[in-house]
């Protein structure tokens, strides 16, 4: 029987707001000095009244847009209620059957290499809980509660179950994780749990009527790429042995979804409850909120103003600079300013690979090593596309290029600003240039060849290689010359002889 494995992802999303969601308490990440950052309303006081924070909303509505999704005219809060000692109030505001946007798709990449279009079933917003911190050490069992998160405005991003294998699930999350970043709608840190993710994992036997499912397993608070990937495969292996051991399926009785953890260090899922169903939360709109109602004008003013996103920026790498699709990706794959960055290069350069070849290799190493983005990089775009340009125009060689780069980036551990005047000074104190005077170079030649008269006999006797002694030579005396053309004029000057 066809074995399929079914996965779809729920990611949360902490917004880049200056305030919590429903109070005026700041929101930063802050575990060194717990419960500072908080208010009667986001620790549940009664009588304390929560107000809704538009930036969030107006966050929340940039990156549905961008998602495709449909924005709701008409949106509502809801009480999700459930016990836990890190959620004060009881009960989280959240959105139940009115979320502000639904139907929406976004482009991952298959194991055949294809992009494919990912349905988003919903997003909504939702405030975050707080945080228990258990002891660890075995010595007692004290769990404490930080409550400076409680109140995080958190968007949800619901995927259709439309993943097929670990990799597309993974290649959606690095997707939306660079698409958020180019929206600058969050700081998207997923050590520190500002972009987080839940994978509801099973697997079908067979098509159409016949179908058997094995039950759903959510495996929660998934926070890095290597994590969602290494939890889906794990799961499809459990979930299988389990199902050929036992036929287990979902709808037998009995059979209720599960709510699995995930352990990095034993690369393992492991059992922590039965998976709630929506009616075990008792969801009631939130009287203390008013809905909120978004026209149809201010849904086109934010679809307006939002940045290219990365995949049509991807496509149109490939199509205006003549890039291939893994170039394009490598740049992408770096962030919004590594990508503008080489979009001013390339402009100056004009040549889209060779501009890529120096972004990808010299720059990206470079910046590495000196640890610094690229908005501090010392050899700014305009600088390196002048660079560039004189290799294209052929002024001076690919080699000599490199040479210009080291020694502006020297000069820039100096204090010296790299620009582009000072290009030109380098190529002529460094006697760069291009030798396109052909007479002088066949002057270089024809010395550089009397001055080898064993290379000139064993090129004679066909030894070919022989030519590597007297290129050497030439380089010496024409510096800026190309090796190519030098070559290819020794080997005429001899045949000639
Ligand atoms: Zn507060």
């Amino acid at each position: 029987m066809t074995e399929t494995l079914i996965v779809g992802l729920e990611v949360h999303v902490q917004l880049l707001t200056n305030t919590k969601i429903f109070c005026g308490c700041i929101n930063r990440f802050n575990p060194d000095a717990p419960n500072t950052q908080t208010c009667p309303v986001c620790l549940g006081h009664p009588g304390s009244l929560p107000v809704m924070n538009e930036e969030a909303f107006r966050l929340s509505l940039i990156t549905a847009i961008a998602l495709n999704c449909e924005i709701a005219p008409f949106t509502k809060w809801d009480r999700k209620q459930y016990f836990y000692p890190d959620l004060p109030k009881g009960y989280q505001i959240s959105q139940f059957d009115l979320p502000f946007s639904h139907d929406g798709w976004l482009e991952a990449t298959s194991e055949d290499g294809t992009r494919r279009k990912i349905r988003i079933n919903r997003a909504h917003l939702e405030e975050d809980a707080g945080k228990n911190i258990h002891d660890e050490s075995g010595r007692g069992n004290d769990s404490q509660v930080d409550l400076n998160r409680t109140g995080t405005p958190l968007l949800e991003i619901v995927s259709e179950p439309d993943f097929r294998s670990a990799a597309e699930a993974k290649s959606y999350l690095e997707e939306l994780h660079l698409l958020l970043t180019f929206l600058g709608v969050s700081d998207c840190n997923m050590q520190e749990g500002s972009l987080r993710c839940d994978a509801n994992v099973n697997l079908h036997y067979g098509e159409g009527d016949d179908k058997i499912a094995t039950p759903i397993v959510e495996v929660k608070n998934l926070n890095s790429f290597r994590a969602v990937e290494a939890a889906i495969e794990y799961e499809a292996t459990r979930q299988k042995k389990i199902y050929e051991e036992t036929r287990r399926k979902l709808g037998d009785p009995g059979v209720m979804k599960e709510t699995r953890g995930w352990d990095a260090n034993r690369n393992a899922t492991f059992g922590q409850r039965g998976k709630e169903e929506a009616s075990d939360y008792r969801y009631f709109p939130d009287p203390d909120l008013v809905p909120v109602t978004v026209t149809a004008e201010r849904v086109a003013e934010i679809k307006a103003a939002l940045p290219e996103p990365p995949s049509t920026r991807r496509q149109r790498f490939e199509s205006e600079f003549g890039l291939s699709a893994y170039d394009a990706d490598v740049i992408m794959n770096q962030g919004k300013d590594v990508a503008d960055y080489y979009e001013t290069v390339v402009t100056i350069a004009k040549d889209g690979k060779q501009a890529a070849n120096w972004v990808t290799q010299d720059v990206l190493r470079e910046m590495k090593e000196r640890t610094e983005s690229i908005s501090e990089f010392p050899v700014h775009a305009a600088v390196l596309g002048a660079i560039i340009q004189r290799v294209v125009d052929k002024k001076i060689t690919n080699k000599s290029g490199r040479e210009v780069f080291s020694v502006l980036l020297e000069e820039a551990d100096e204090d010296h600003e790299a620009s582009d005047g000072r290009i030109d000074e380098i190529i002529s104190e460094r006697g760069l240039e291009v030798v396109s005077d052909t007479g002088a170079l066949e002057e270089a030649v024809k010395s550089a060849i009397a001055e080898s008269p064993k290379a000139v006999e064993d090129f004679k006797a066909g030894k070919q290689q022989a030519v590597g002694a007297i290129i050497g030579k030439v380089m010496r005396l024409a510096k800026g010359a190309d090796a190519k053309s030098v070559r290819e004029l020794i080997i005429k000057t001899l045949q000639e002889m």
